[in-house]
This record gives C-alpha cells, structure tokens and sequence, in this order.
C-alpha cells in the first residue's frame, strides 16, 4: 500500500493526494463541518467516488 500518489507521486494525507483530491480531503478531513458551495462538493464526491474505485488498479 503507497503512501504516495500514484498519479502526481505526491505523498497522501489520510489516504488523500492533497493535489489531485484536494477538494475531497478539504471536505472530507481537514474541514468536514464547513459548509461548502454545491460545486465544490461535487467535485469532493467525485474525487471520492474516484478514489474508492480504484482498489485494485495498478
Ligand atoms: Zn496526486
């Protein structure tokens, strides 16, 4: 399990690339209480569903 991005190779905070799930980790882990515009979450969801699908992946 890599601790790095296997996308940008930046390292991942609480299993989020801070680059290419920046708005999934400001959502999900560094301000889950605040409320954030619907575009944004949207993105956060999709980075998310991303993310969780790639399981297996190279
Ligand atoms: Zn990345």
């Amino acid at each position: 399990m890599s601790n790095y991005c296997e996308n940008c190779g930046c390292r991942k905070v609480s299993g989020y690339c801070t680059n290419c799930q920046e708005e999934a980790y400001i959502a999900f882990v560094q301000a889950p209480d605040m409320d954030f515009s619907e575009e944004f979450m949207r993105e956060a969801w999709r980075q998310e569903n991303e993310r969780n699908s790639k399981g297996g992946e190279a």
